[in-house]
């Protein structure tokens, strides 16, 4: 089986037509969700409609959040309360030690933190009550391993927090922006790896004419995501990924 990597949401924070930006990285049985937005039970069963096959919330062994932008996180809620109620199977947690630090106190403590049972008693639960919490390395050049897969990540610049991803499984690798601001040094950095997902959008997001402007060795390698909804995939001066679409390396 090569590296694998479906596109579950391509859209920005506003979107009111695609799924918030999402990716699922497969190589053997290893099963990396990278981000986990909004409605995203939903958005794995659509994947079922877009080439397929269906995915639900007891599919998903390890996830994996850049940063904590409620279009990036906004669904961990879903799963790990499915994880832990529904099916009682436990998922692995990742994401770089800043991340971490205000996952559980700045996003999820509000409604995950106490647990009442049918007599009314209420009992603390912490982060490690749902999910097997594995921070990525705080030095960002260590490579490692999440499964099958070997894992880099490196800092991107945007408001918060926030790492790219390359994923690499016998020889292929993968390449994720994640949020960033137009960084050169970046874009080398993705730019070793044999397909590129580049985020796009306005304000301090990449300009497309940056990622127009790229060499097309790097052009032809790229797939545009986190694009504004009026984004015109047709007229794109890069390819656009779309939802369903599924990359084999
Ligand atoms: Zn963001």
């Amino acid at each position: 089986m090569a590296l694998s990597v479906r596109v579950v949401g391509v859209g920005d924070a506003f979107t009111a037509r695609y799924y918030n930006a999402c990716l699922l990285i497969e190589a053997d049985d290893t099963r990396v969700l990278v981000d986990a937005p909004p409605a995203l039970a939903r958005a794995l069963r659509d994947l079922g409609d877009r080439g397929g096959p269906a995915l639900g919330l007891d599919d998903i062994d390890h996830v994996l959040i850049t940063h904590l932008h409620g279009d990036h996180v906004g669904g961990l809620e879903q799963l790990l309360f499915w994880r832990r109620f529904v099916t009682r199977r436990r998922c692995a947690l990742h994401a770089i030690p800043d991340v971490l630090a205000g996952l559980w106190s700045e996003r999820l403590r509000g409604g995950m933190e106490v647990l009442m049972d049918g007599d009314g008693a209420k009992h603390p639960l912490a982060l490690n009550d749902y999910a097997d919490v594995r921070p990525l390395p705080a030095d960002p050049r260590a490579p490692f391993a999440l499964g099958a897969l070997t894992v880099e990540w490196r800092p991107t610049v945007h408001h918060i927090p926030t790492s790219a991803l390359r994923f690499s499984f016998r020889g292929a690798t993968f390449g994720y922006s994640a949020d960033t601001a137009y960084d050169p040094s970046l874009i080398a950095w993705l730019g070793e790896a044999d397909l590129i997902v580049h985020e796009t959008n306005l304000g301090v997001h990449t300009p497309i004419d940056r990622l127009a402007a790229l060499d097309h060795s790097l052009r032809d390698r790229m797939r545009l995501i986190h694009y504004p909804d009026w984004h015109d995939l047709d007229a794109s001066p890069l390819a656009s990924a779309r939802e369903g679409d599924r990359y084999d390396l």
